[in-house]
């Protein structure tokens, strides 16, 4: 799920735990469709909803096309066969996919990526929050999973060379979008963690950097910051019904406070490529930024994720399929922790 902020204004309900607001005028869509092997590269057939009578007035009759028919749709299986990686003995192996993605290659001129994420409070401010001009963030629930919502007055920030792009929020999948082939060119496999965050910011000019952060369920000490979120986002877990987009509104909600740069990993890579929201709409105007290392987490804070919205993963996007798919190129470029961290 990697969905844009406040897609639609929406009527405020009543004011229960999580406001409901009413749904947009998008279609329904899930994930439970899926199938590894069955419809191309648009496996959920996000592609073939057709729009509500409105909707198809307006001129968008399949408003999800793109998912089955975009060329660079995400998530991908990152082929690292050429430089294979050691994994923990924690993650799934499975067994290698035919994705035939090229290997990573190593970028020529480095980027300059610096990931500043600040401290913030937590607000009751619903849909408002997005015009609050201080640094505030909300729980929303949109009905395929609970992110966190900055306000505009929020600073956190990623930095790429000279482009500046503002984090709007982080969700969750469980268990991980993005794949890693690795192993031996004989003997290679696929690596699948058990859940990853998505950090979704945006530049002035609209354009679209998420940065993906791999979870690890194995970790021999639990990660205070990540169970403490987990644990406030299990509480308000009241809403299962999809297409629903709701805010935690109770006095529960105030006041936490919030370091999403601990949620960073201590990387020492990051993968890019051009890819495209894994969700619906499935728009092709993201630019996708991996770190090679997991976060530690706790299998508890693992279960309790999956519990809320139990496999919320989009599977990857494959270049054999029905549609015009292609082999994707990566690109490797170092990552530097100590700088990243300093923001305490
Ligand atoms: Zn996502």
């Amino acid at each position: 799920m990697l969905s844009l902020r406040y897609i639609a204004p929406a009527l405020f309900a009543a004011a229960a735990c999580l406001s409901p607001m009413s749904a947009t005028a998008r279609p329904e869509w899930n994930h439970g469709a899926q199938t590894e092997n069955g419809q191309g590269p648009d496996g959920a057939g996000w592609g073939h909803i057709d729009a509500e009578e409105d909707a198809a007035a307006r001129g968008h009759l399949f408003p999800y096309a793109e998912c089955s028919l975009g060329s660079h749709q995400s998530p991908i299986a990152i082929n690292l066969t050429q430089h294979p990686v050691a994994v923990n003995p924690g993650p799934k192996l499975e067994p290698p996919q035919a994705d035939h993605n090229l290997p990573v290659e190593a970028l020529a001129h480095p980027l300059q990526f610096r990931i500043h994420y600040d401290r913030s409070d937590s607000s009751r401010e619903g849909l408002e929050v997005e015009a609050d001009l201080h640094n505030h963030f909300v729980f929303e629930n949109n009905g395929h999973g609970i992110q966190i919502a900055f306000s505009k007055g929020y600073r956190g920030r990623l930095s790429i060379g000279h482009d500046t792009y503002h984090l709007l929020q982080f969700h969750f999948h469980t268990p991980s979008e993005h794949l890693f082939l690795t192993g031996h060119s004989q003997n290679p496999h696929t690596v699948h963690y058990d859940g990853e965050i998505h950090f979704v910011n945006q530049s002035d000019d609209g354009r679209l950097a998420v940065v993906a952060v791999l979870l690890d369920g194995h970790a021999a000490n639990s990660h205070s910051e990540f169970d403490r979120l987990i644990d406030r986002l299990s509480h308000f877990h009241s809403l299962e019904e999809t297409g629903a987009t709701a805010f935690c509104t109770e006095a529960d909600c105030s006041g936490i406070r919030l370091n999403p740069m601990k949620l960073i990993p201590h990387a020492h890579a990051v993968y890019t490529y051009q890819g495209s929201l894994t969700t619906p709409p499935c728009s092709e105007n993201v630019n996708w930024y991996v770190l090679d290392k997991p976060l530690p987490v706790s299998d508890r804070a693992i279960h309790a994720l999956n519990h809320m919205f139990p496999y919320s993963n989009r599977f990857t996007q494959k270049v054999d399929g029905l549609g015009a798919a292609e082999p994707r190129q990566v690109h490797a470029f170092p990552y530097h922790p100590a700088v990243q961290h300093v923001r305490r």
